[in-house]
């Protein structure tokens, strides 16, 4: 590998962190262990109207519980944070402009209404959500389509205006990803994509392609979904004049719930597991979605399960550390087709982890379960209990289900109710147990 491996988790602080998030942590993490790079974290913040407060803060402990932490922060000195692009403003503009001055972006003066008008007017069965392309930019209110002087006038009375890249007609844009090998693109389909607001802030788009440049980003680990996004970005890197830096691409195969669905963070709360790393409520509607800590898993056992949904290890061993796992990642394993998540085989996972772990460390884990069933406990009897039933839980949950009895008088047994329930089979079997009982000694 001829450049230095830097890599970057770069989500956008939206909501919890699921299961697709915590595995892209996992493998720029796991490669960049492997070789000998950096792994940095940058928050995407530039959407003001999906910003959801205290959602960074809750990533960096995700990523804190999962012992993924990531290397650099660009507060020196003081406490760890991450890149932030909403504090990076500067860059993005310089940018937007020379694309711009080079001819390879526009000023779009469009309103919502006008755009919303194009659309509708386009709609059609088979073109559902009409762009703004190649054909639509030639009769909207853009710097392409105005003489040059109304685009002045336009400027100097302050109207409101985005940049968007000008998308050439005609082209196949191709690019090599690690996982998908080539793909090609037809520039006919693709949208000329807003890459500065009329808030001023860099979209998605735009403040991707400039950090990872600035960030001497080597390799570009995400999720499938932005697959059809990418030869937009590989555009931005040729017309930037950074084509030579682009790093690589690996776009992960998406994770399916068991129905074989996209698992979404949208339905965290309907599969009946968890797929949130952490618990997480969201502040705008209070919904409350546990996480995977706190149903009772194991980070190492997490990460485990994490690093098996899309990538299979060459020798068949499923039980890995993490020091194994940064030893055995390879891109070159990684699935190109989408991962099921199984609860049942995470359990399983779990339960090895938790065989594995000596209670002298389960014990401050199970702890906090068993307090919050309301009972006193003492730290060397929990230990006893936690050393003599670990092999039978599957979960750090488990343990007040299959210990209780060591921490509560066990209720009055109602007999005759119990009796009542017994089968025939059952009745004459304890009858003639009960007969017996006196004459054994
Ligand atoms: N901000 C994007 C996200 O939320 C990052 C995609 C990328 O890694 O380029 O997933």
């Amino acid at each position: 590998m001829s450049k230095k491996v830097r890599v970057r988790f770069a989500p956008s602080p939206t909501g919890g962190l699921h299961l697709g998030g915590v595995r892209t942590v996992l493998y720029n993490y796991l490669f960049a262990r492997k070789h000998k790079g950096e792994f940095i974290l940058r928050i995407e913040d530039t959407d003001q109207k999906r910003f959801v407060a205290g959602a960074e803060e809750y990533i960096t402990n995700c990523l804190k519980w999962c012992g993924l932490e990531p290397d650099e922060s660009p507060e020196k000195g003081g406490s760890y944070a991450p890149y932030r692009q909403s504090e990076r403003k500067e860059p993005y503009h310089k940018y937007a402009k020379q694309l711009v001055h080079e001819g390879h972006a526009y000023y779009a003066f469009d309103t919502p209404e006008e755009l919303e008008a194009m659309r509708s007017e386009l709609k059609t069965d088979t073109n559902p959500s009409p762009q703004y392309d190649h054909y639509t930019r030639t009769y909207m209110r853009n710097s392409l389509s105005l003489p040059a002087e109304e685009v002045q006038a336009l400027m100097e009375q302050g109207t409101p205006y985005a940049i968007r890249i000008k998308v050439p007609e005609n082209e196949t844009v191709n690019l090599y990803d690690m996982i998908h090998g080539e793909v090609n693109f037809d520039t006919n389909l693709l949208d000329d994509k807003v890459l500065l607001k009329a808030d001023g802030m860099p979209t998605y788009h735009l403040a991707v392609v400039v950090d990872d440049y600035l960030m001497k980003i080597s390799h570009v680990f995400r999720g499938e979904e932005w697959l059809p996004s990418a030869p937009v970005h590989v555009l931005l890197w040729r017309y930037l004049g950074w084509e030579d830096d682009m790093p690589q691409w690996v776009h992960l195969p998406l994770i399916m719930g068991p129905d074989g669905k996209k698992l979404s963070k949208r339905h965290g709360n309907s599969y009946g597991f968890p797929i949130f790393a952490m618990n997480w409520t969201d502040p705008r509607s209070n919904e409350f979605t546990e996480g995977f800590k706190e149903r009772g898993f194991l980070p190492g056992a997490f990460i485990n399960i994490l690093a098996l949904l899309g990538w299979s290890n060459e020798s068949g061993k499923e039980i890995l550390s993490l020091t194994e796992l940064i030893e055995n990642f390879d891109v070159k394993r990684v699935h190109s087709s989408g991962a099921i998540f199984d609860f049942e085989k995470a359990k399983w996972f779990n339960h090895q982890y938790i065989i594995q772990t000596d209670a002298n460390t389960l014990t401050p884990l199970v702890k906090p379960y068993m307090q919050a069933k309301g009972v006193q406990v003492d730290d060397g009897y929990l230990f006893n209990v936690v050393a003599l039933i670990k092999e039978r839980c599957m979960l750090l949950s488990d343990f007040w289900e299959q210990g209780h009895y060591f921490f509560k008088t066990p209720e009055t047994i109602d007999m005759p109710a119990i009796q009542d329930k017994w089968t025939e089979p059952k009745r004459n079997f304890f009858q003639a147990w009960l007969a017996m009982l006196p004459t054994l000694n």
